[in-house]
């Protein structure tokens, strides 16, 4: 439930309209019995808009609660579903509660949705949501659309999901077309006004349609003081202080946000300034006077993985919208157009992170060092400039504007590569360890493959079974009844099969080598012991490292550090007398172990 909707108003809704129908006794119903599967759920759906706007939400529970009473159907009230959220996609809680639990469990016989529009408002979402309903054998009902599933319905709703795909574009072409014109007739569009602005509007209440009229809309300073300049410390004299610090001191954006901190002006969302956020402040033409409306939008991030199609793409960048399509509209200027250029231009030159486009610092375990507070990756840095002493550091440390920074402020020395390396080293020239070791992950590959076979037979038979069994009712050999209770149990055997096929190919999965790829890695392991590891190269180092999926994880006080790598290392372990390693988990579903007491060792 999200913040806007609290769990009691939400039952208070549930309550209202069962009772405005007439239907207690079968609409949010508590306490039933949800190992059952004879109840229906109830979906619909607002937009926080919606919602903040014109709440339908109780209309929509009470045509539910209708239909639950018409259909002589029971919805418990943990099966009221509601999410607020657009029907842009299907990536929402409720939704993916139905569709990942409810549906494929089969722990409902129907779903009420009072209108089409509700579930979504794309014809693929829709289809793919009424397939997956009709293949689970759950109904769909709808308030304002036919249920069949014959070709006259399907058409019907699809049509209708078109319409309301229609209504979605008119309304969002509406709001730029109605912003656009009245930037063209010298209003200020209506939307919040950036930081350092405050939107104001003039409106009257015309008396015949009883409907505001927005007379005026502008964007004032905020705040001005009596002498006509910013007053000192408000977000329009941090602006520009902004802009002086810069522009014309040349300073960081990451010590303006310090500095805006140190002066407790407060950012204009989260807790405290971040330099994205003084960066992207930075950015706004706005301040010098001239702002633009429909400049920018929002963007798929190409790089990110996708995911399931009905689940969306969240545009995620932002992104200038062509010239021709931006208006432009005076507001009282902050800055001059030069103090702008020159701030954004010294933003460019020195770029984010100097690391990034700069020299790469070479650091054998960059991303494999961990935080020992809060395990995330350390960053690299060079004590002095010019010098080659590399230091890892815990960078989230150093972000004040998190939310929960992390409290670790050691530096781990770079000289760690080096002892690091030797001790892989040590490891990896014990010949017969390595082939050990991948004899056995070889083996184990097999055997679980082995295993895979032995399950895909037994679904064979069992088909093989049913078909011999269905020959058999043909001719007359058993009972409907017998039949029954004859196919039920091969049935049963072929799921327990399959399920089991699934649980051993993520067994494989998880082991992180394929029998391919750990006869790869055997040869290039070879090959590289063979030409002496201590002579080899950084990128050959840093290749070997990835592949042997290293991680370092240093203790608190920097005394000590634990290795893990995705081959079992512990063995060498033991021909040393050290028997005793823990089993960790580290980094998700990928099982590494440790081997404390040998890499146990005192740095300082
Ligand atoms: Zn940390």
């Amino acid at each position: 439930m999200v913040e806007a909707m609290s769990r009691e108003r939400f039952n208070h809704y549930i309550t209202v309209a069962a009772k405005a129908a007439d239907y207690e006794q079968g609409f949010g119903v508590k306490g039933c019995d949800l190992s059952l599967r004879h109840w229906w759920s109830a979906y619909t759906r607002q937009s926080t808009r919606e919602q903040a706007e014109n709440d339908r939400l109780a209309e929509y529970l009470l045509s539910s609660a209708r239909m639950a009473k018409q259909l002589r159907v029971v919805i418990p009230w943990e099966y009221v579903i509601y999410d607020t959220e657009s029907s842009e996609d299907l990536n929402r809680p409720g939704i993916i509660r139905l569709r990942k639990e409810l549906i494929p469990g089969r722990h409902v016989s129907g779903v009420i949705v009072p209108f089409q529009g509700r579930l979504s408002a794309d014809p693929l979402h829709q289809l793919t949501f009424e397939r997956e309903c009709v293949y689970y054998g759950v109904q769909v009902i709808y308030g304002d659309a036919p249920a069949g599933q014959d070709w006259g319905s399907q058409t019907t709703r699809l049509i209708q999901a078109q319409a309301n795909a229609l209504r979605v574009k008119c309304n969002r072409d509406n709001a730029l077309a109605g912003n656009i014109a009245r930037v063209l007739t010298g209003k200020a569009p209506a939307h919040r006004a950036p930081y350092g602005y405050i939107y104001r509007a003039d409106k009257i209440i015309e008396a015949r349609t009883g409907r505001a009229k927005v007379l005026r809309a502008f964007w004032e300073i905020d705040e001005l003081g009596p002498d006509g300049e910013p007053v000192c410390e408000s977000p329009a004299w941090a602006v520009r202080k902004f802009f002086i610090w810069i522009g014309d001191e040349g300073r960081t954006a990451y010590w303006v946000a310090h500095k805006l901190d140190e002066l407790k002006i407060p950012p204009p969302c989260s807790i405290s300034w971040s330099p994205k956020a003084v960066i992207k402040i930075a950015g706004r033409r706005c301040y010098t006077g001239k702002a633009e409306y429909n400049a920018n939008g929002r963007v798929v991030n190409p790089e990110r993985p996708l995911g399931d199609l009905t689940l969306g793409m969240k545009r995620t960048l932002v992104r200038p919208k062509p010239e021709n399509v931006r208006v432009t509209f005076d507001v009282p200027a902050l800055i001059t157009e030069e103090q702008f250029l020159r701030a954004n231009k010294n933003l460019r030159e020195r770029g984010r992170g100097r690391g990034k486009q700069g020299k790469r610092i070479q650091a054998l375990f960059r991303t494999r060092m961990l935080c020992p507070r809060c395990g995330k990756p350390m960053s690299i840095l060079l004590r002095k400039k010019d010098s080659d002493q590399v230091y890892y550091y815990c960078r989230a440390h150093y972000c004040s504007w998190l939310r929960n920074p992390c409290t670790y402020s050691h530096f781990v020395p770079g000289t760690w590569d080096v002892e690091i390396w030797e001790e892989i080293c040590t490891m990896m020239s014990s010949g017969a360890w390595l082939e050990q070791q991948l004899v056995t992950e070889l083996s184990q590959s097999a055997h679980l493959e082995k295993l895979i076979r032995l399950e895909q037979l037994k679904v064979s038979q069992a088909r093989l079974r049913i078909i011999k069994i269905q020959e058999g009712w043909e001719k007359g050999f058993y009972t409907p009844e017998e039949v029954q209770i004859k196919l039920t149990e091969q049935r049963e055997a072929v799921t327990r099969a399959e399920s089991e096929i699934v649980r051993l190919r993520g067994q494989m999965a998880d082991r992180g080598l394929s029998a391919i790829e750990a006869e790869l890695l055997r040869q290039e392991l070879k090959a590289l012991r063979d030409r002496n590891l201590q002579e080899s190269t950084f990128d050959e180092r840093a290749d070997l490292i990835a592949k042997l999926g290293i991680k370092i994880l240093p203790s608190e006080d920097l005394k000590s550090r634990k290795i893990f790598c995705r081959l079992n290392l512990a063995e060498v372990n033991e021909e040393r007398e050290q028997a005793s390693f823990a089993k960790v988990t580290f980094g998700g579903r990928r099982r590494i172990r440790t081997f404390d007491p040998y890499f146990i060792r005192v740095v300082l």
